[in-house]
């Protein structure tokens, strides 16, 4: 039997669509009090945006008769005619959002028009608009979305810890924060309060976000042609970061990714940028809206543009100007300051290296004459054996160590081994409970993007038991005052960079012991690339630790150690 689906129920549907986690509620809400003009906007988010999201502005507010509206989907005032779908300028434009919002939370908005003399309010119950009463208010609007998906149990499910919904719902923040820096923004919830005063400069904001580092290392990026216009600021390659998650992309004020851009951004920086870094940059992209379909995506994240081949080629040239005046820079300085600017480790990223994807021994060994097809279980005992007796051996490159085995030759990629060897005596202090840590004589202070600060200190104390010792150092600061004794030397800020790029890599862990696997790693990547180049002693003394490693054979990620 056809039957017509109850508006609660087609709400529900939309929902799924519009409403995916509390980001999504956070941005919506954000949109709307930008669109309505809001020169301050007041956010609170509770346990990650699960019991609570708030969003207060000082904007134009709703009119009793809107009020009445608010909750029923596709009522909107900002879309009336198909045609104005060619020339959207506003972010929000289809009148879902609050029906949507409404129909899967506890929500409630009170709202002061302008021209009022006093406030109103509505709450959504049971997936339907209230009646509309009296309420005091100031001047704009507060929605409060409280208990999402408490009617959606499967979605309620879903969601994620408290500090990963909170980090992505910082994500939304950040981005249109950006976007908008003559609007005022506050976050309060989760303990420290951001303040982001109206009418800041792109930069100052940047810094604020992101930290002073960054804003001390902003470019400024310009240029225009045939009615493409980006602005904004290229973050110079010494701020490059080890993941994408700080190149950002505005069309027209709003936040979009784009793939094509971000290839044109990554050219830009190609010859600057050692590999496995990323740029980051916060660029923004004005053109006429009819030259971009904005339509394509149901959050409308992804656009199309076009003439896209000439919206590269801005881009590209914008970002390489800024890069290429930073070159100029350069080359005023002396020598020797120069010289300082080389990458400083030797080695470059091996996915793949000598040895193929993910080929580990076993494998490896099956493809020789005579192997037979012994798995890679079976080949594990050799793996460990192989390294048994090594007598003279050959360092190819500083990348590879071959010798003689009793049936061939190995050949043994250095750095993954090395890698392994670290790994497994991190892990050996781990289990035996106790994982020496080194005390930094200056702790080190860490600027983070706010984001990256919550996800550290709310796992504070299981990075303490995997031998990563940090503090609050308030602001967007993180005091480390030790990590583990195991890594000789490390760059304080690359282990973090590198554990907070697995975090976002892999999604936030789930246990303990998953993030104390990502710290492991992450620590004996970067003591492998802080290390220096290894002498003879130092080689054999490494060959001698893989015959007693307990998986010889790959490096943590999975590389392979040894053909
Ligand atoms: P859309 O933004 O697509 O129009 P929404 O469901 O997000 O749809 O909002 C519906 C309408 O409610 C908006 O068109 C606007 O008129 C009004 N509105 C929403 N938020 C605010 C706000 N913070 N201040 C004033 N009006 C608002
Ligand atoms: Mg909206």
């Amino acid at each position: 039997m056809i039957r017509v689906l109850e508006p609660e129920v087609i709400n529900q549907i939309a929902a799924g669509e519009v409403i995916e986690r509390p980001f999504s509620v956070l941005k919506e809400l954000l949109e709307n009090s930008l669109d309505a003009g809001a020169e301050r906007i007041e956010v609170e988010i509770q346990e990650g945006g699960r019991d609570l999201v708030s969003v207060r502005d000082d904007a134009a507010g709703f009119s009793r008769e809107d009020l009445e509206l608010a909750f029923v989907s596709h009522a909107t005032s900002k879309l009336s005619r198909l045609e104005d779908l060619n020339a959207i300028v506003s972010l929000g434009f289809r009148g879902e959002a609050l029906a949507s919002i409404g129909s899967v939370s506890r929500a409630r908005i009170l709202s002061r028009a302008g021209d009022a003399d006093s406030g109103a309010e509505v709450r959504a119950v049971g997936g339907r608009g209230g009646p509309v009463s009296p309420a005091a208010a100031a001047r704009g609007t507060i929605v409060e979305v409280r208990d999402l998906f408490y009617n959606v149990p499967a979605r309620r499910r879903f969601l994620k810890s408290p500090q990963a919904e909170r980090a992505r719902c910082l994500e939304v923040f950040t981005r249109l924060a950006l976007a908008h820096p003559d609007t005022g923004f506050q976050l309060a919830g989760g303990g420290r309060t951001l303040r982001l005063l109206p009418g800041e400069t792109l930069s100052q904001r940047v810094g604020k976000l992101f930290g002073g580092r960054t804003e001390s290392l902003c470019l400024p990026v310009r240029a225009e042609r045939e009615g493409i216009r980006v602005a904004g600021l290229a973050v110079d390659p010494d701020g490059a970061r080890r993941d994408r998650s700080q190149e950002l992309l505005f069309l027209n004020g709003r936040p979009i990714k784009d793939r094509s851009l971000s290839h044109a951004i990554a050219q830009a920086y190609r010859d600057y940028l050692m590999g496995g870094k990323y740029p980051v940059s916060f660029l923004f992209l004005t053109l006429d809206p009819r030259e971009v379909d904005v339509n394509v995506h149901p959050t409308k994240a992804e656009v199309r543009f076009h003439r896209a081949r000439l919206v590269y080629s801005v881009v590209h040239q914008a970002v390489r100007a800024a890069l290429g005046r930073r070159q100029a820079r350069l080359g005023e300085r002396t020598l020797e300051s120069v010289a300082e600017l080389r990458p400083r480790t030797g080695f470059p990223e091996l996915p793949a290296g000598l040895f193929g994807a993910g080929e580990a021994i076993g494998q490896g060994f099956g493809k020789l004459p005579g192997a037979g097809r012994r798995t890679a279980r079976e080949a594990r005992p050799d793996a460990r054996a192989t390294f048994r007796n090594v007598r003279d051996f050959l360092v190819v490159r500083d990348l590879y160590v071959v010798f003689e085995t009793d049936d061939g030759i190995a050949i043994v990629d250095q750095h993954a081994l090395h890698e392994r060897v670290i790994y497994e005596k991190l892990l050996r202090g781990w289990r035996e409970g106790k994982c020496p840590v080194q005390r930094l004589l200056l702790p080190a202070i860490l600027e983070l993007a706010p984001a990256d600060k919550d996800t550290l200190l709310g796992h504070r104390e299981e990075l303490g038991r995997g031998g990563l010792v940090l503090s609050d150092f308030g602001g967007g600061s993180i005091k480390l005052e030790g990590y583990p004794a195991a890594l000789k030397r490390v760059d304080p800020k690359d282990l973090v960079d590198g554990l907070l790029r697995d975090i976002q890599e892999h999604g936030p862990p789930r246990e303990p012991e998953e993030l104390r696997e990502r710290l492991h790693s992450a620590a004996c990547r970067s003591a492998v690339m802080a290390g220096d180049r290894l002498g003879e002693a130092e080689l054999r003394a490494l060959l001698r630790a893989a015959s007693s490693l307990e998986h010889p054979d790959n490096c943590p990620h999975g590389r392979p150690t040894v053909l």
